[in-house]
């Protein structure tokens, strides 16, 4: 599992720039599906048959991370950036960044700002003026945060991007537990969910599914100052609920709960205040499907040490193989 995560993390996969990152999971699926292809949205498709072909599942994990895109450079050869998705900029700043390319910088905010927001932000790369910054980067390259992988005593690890990479493990680390799905299986590795789950809406109306459940990562209230919710890191898969872009069908909640107690695994409920995930793109696809999501408690989300418990990554590979096999009857 932590070998899955730390290949993931590798990746370059900012929003809209998933195809490294896809044709890595591709291998890492290729024995576990029936079938792998991609659509022109760029989300990643395995598919696996089932006993029963006359229903199909769908699991999502998305596969994109925020980060930026440039903007301008201005005439000292600095950099400037827009977000890709929900940025803190305070937690981004002085830091190393990426661009698609290779190019290395440090992300800075000017001196004497007194608004700390992605405007006042820039990236320096070492250039001397405009043109030489030029050779480089151009406006409309992406970039990322870069970040190794912290350990945090036996079990627990702190890096950036967890969310999503880490559902994208979850449900990659699961398929090689399921044998035979109860019905035809779509494990989905989307795009830009970060910006509005938008491959998940494209893919979840190709494929149709009676029952779609997604993987993504869900804050925790176990930090010192965070209130509102229950959810702990190490308190087990954490099955949602709600959140701001879903009401979770009540069949999904019930019987991931039931499949949690009957096969031991750890488990606590999710209700989540903020925030969307594809969960809601299956819900309404077509004429609609039975809809929930598995979440992985995560601390600092959208942080660049975004804090996991390998614990909750095991039960939740778990109770996705368990559901894939045993279904809903
Ligand atoms: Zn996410």
């Amino acid at each position: 599992m932590y070998n899955t995560i730390k290949k993931y993390i590798s990746c370059f996969s900012v929003t809209g720039s998933e195809k490294y990152l896809a044709d890595v999971i591709a291998e890492d699926m290729a024995p576990y599906a029936d079938s792998i292809t991609t659509d022109p949205m760029g989300n990643l498709i395995c598919f696996k048959k089932g006993k029963d072909s006359s229903k199909r599942m769908m699991f999502a994990a998305h596969m994109d991370e925020i980060g930026f895109v440039v903007t301008y450079i201005e005439k000292n050869g600095y950099i400037r950036v827009s977000n890709v998705g929900g940025i803190n900029a305070v937690a981004s700043s002085s830091h190393e960044v990426e661009f698609i390319n290779g190019t290395k910088g440090v992300l800075i905010f000017e001196s004497g700002a007194t608004e700390y927001n992605v405007k006042k932000l820039y990236v320096d790369i070492g250039a001397k003026d405009r043109k030489d910054a030029e050779k480089k980067v151009h406006v409309g390259d992406y970039l990322a945060l870069t970040q190794n992988i912290v350990r945090l005593g036996n079990r627990r690890i702190a890096g950036k991007a967890m969310d999503d990479r880490l559902g994208c493990a979850v449900i990659a680390e699961a398929a090689k537990l399921i044998k035979t799905p109860a019905y035809d299986t779509y494990f989905v590795f989307t795009t830009q969910e970060e910006v509005g789950l938008r491959g998940s809406k494209a893919a979840a109306n190709a494929i149709l599914p009676l029952y779609g459940i997604a993987c993504d990562v869900t804050p925790t209230y176990d930090t010192i100052g965070s209130q509102g919710g229950e959810v702990a890191l190490g308190g087990g898969a954490a099955i949602k609920v709600k959140d701001s872009s879903v009401i979770c069908s009540k069949k999904v909640v019930d019987r991931l709960a039931e499949l949690a107690e009957k096969n031991k695994i750890k488990y606590q409920y999710e209700v989540l205040l903020a925030g969307g995930t594809d969960t809601a793109s299956m819900q309404v696809a077509g004429a609609g499907c039975y809809a929930g999501c598995i979440s992985v408690p995560c601390r600092y989300v959208h942080q660049p040490v975004e804090t996991i418990d390998l614990k909750d990554c095991e039960a939740s590979v778990k109770l996705f193989a368990a559901i894939a096999e045993e279904g809903f009857e």
